[in-house]
């Protein structure tokens, strides 16, 4: 995929009070007395970059509660002013973007259910169109492709906005699952790969659904080196008008970063690189290695491939397929490596292997 961005690093949209970057507020701007009394206690501790608060709130069914609309945006500046906080919410059409503009929203941000529409994110892109000193996060879209969330931010930068970030915020799941949105880590980390300059933000909350998990849900997002955090936080979390069961209190998100662990991403530490390079170069050998096992692998896969065919007896067969499966998981057990890993490679090998001997069977039979 190629992906061409001009994308200005996070430190020139907020200076950060220390890695990672902080997101913190309710779901909702609720009252003007609720929206206060959060901003004032996260002021208080002292680690949050923006103040977040969702003003629209995009409900699944109708009949709950919809966000205050422009009113709570009235609630968001008076706390700007008075507590000088970055404040961000969600927008989710032109109308949107124009009433946060008017109140001096600093960072907006863009739902997944916005993201995953091509039509919505090219209108609030016109919209944007030579807006100065505005911050647009772009939350993945809510199934997992990376393309619609790519898409957005080259709508996004095509309109001249620079300031750019993503946030993770997990996809929705028909398998039952322990978290209300699967994270799905390849696709920030693909995301990193093919666009770097993009600062990266995990939203634990929306990912978890409770808040018990987003402790541990922030740890792996910095472990894989994101650049923030957006955590939901109320000063009653219990009594929240939406998303009741996922938000913190100011103080116990204290206590989260506190004691969340910062990694760095690389050091000068001469004898710590040159060891990584020593380990590294095993790596690629055995990665070596690897590659010609599975290339005389599948040197055999084509001779049984001929074999079948001359004789007549079908590519796949059930009980040759089922028996590798129980005796490739009986020997990564014995290996210490974790089976369901082992049988995800091997569902990959034995499609591949599929795929070629039914290329053979076409090719015989050309020839005939
Ligand atoms: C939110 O952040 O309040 C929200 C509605 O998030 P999402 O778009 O991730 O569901
Ligand atoms: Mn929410």
């Amino acid at each position: 995929m190629n992906v061409n961005l001009n994308v200005n690093p996070l430190e020139s949209w907020v200076k950060t009070k220390s890695k990672p970057l902080v997101i913190a507020g309710p779901c909702s701007a609720e009252t003007p007395e609720q929206l206060l009394a959060t901003a004032k206690a996260l002021k208080a501790i002292d680690k949050v970059d923006v103040l977040r608060a969702g003003i629209w709130k995009p409900r699944t069914r109708p009949n709950s509660f919809e966000g205050a609309g422009s009113e709570g945006l009235q609630w968001l500046s008076d706390v700007k002013k008075e507590l000088n906080m970055m404040i961000g919410t969600e927008v989710a059409n032109p109308q949107h973007i124009n009433e946060a503009l008017k109140y001096g929203v600093d960072v907006l941000w863009i739902g997944a259910r916005t993201t995953v529409s091509p039509f919505s994110m090219q209108e609030m892109a016109d919209a944007l169109k030579g807006v100065k000193n505005v911050t647009v996060l772009v939350k993945n879209p809510t199934h997992p492709e990376l393309g619609l969330w790519i898409g957005a931010f080259e709508r996004l930068n095509q309109a001249g906005i620079t300031n750019l970030g993503a946030i993770h915020r997990g996809f929705s799941t028909y398998d039952k699952s322990k978290f209300r949105n699967v994270p799905i880590w390849q696709i920030p980390i693909e995301l990193r790969r093919v666009a770097p300059q993009i600062p990266i933000i995990c939203d634990p909350s929306h990912i978890a659904g409770k808040r018990e998990l987003i402790y541990e849900i922030s740890q792996k997002a910095l472990d894989l080196n994101f650049d923030g955090l957006m955590i939901e936080t109320h000063i009653t979390p219990e009594k929240a008008w939406s998303d009741a069961d996922q938000q913190v209190t100011p103080e116990r998100l204290n206590e989260i970063l506190s004691d969340l662990q910062v990694r760095v991403a690389s050091t000068k530490d001469k004898e710590f690189n040159d060891h990584l390079d020593d380990l590294r170069k095993k790596i690629d050998n055995i990665d070596r290695e690897l590659i010609e096992v599975l290339a005389a692998r599948m040197a055999i896969v084509g001779k049984i491939g001929e074999y079948k065919k001359e004789n007549n007896v079908t590519t796949y067969q059930v009980k040759r397929w089922d028996d590798i499966m129980k005796n490739r998981a009986e020997l990564a057990k014995k290996m210490n490596l974790n089976e369901s890993y082992i049988i995800e490679i091997y569902k990959i090998i034995h499609e591949e292997s599929i795929r070629k001997q039914t290329e053979i069977m076409k090719s015989v039979e050309s020839k005939a």
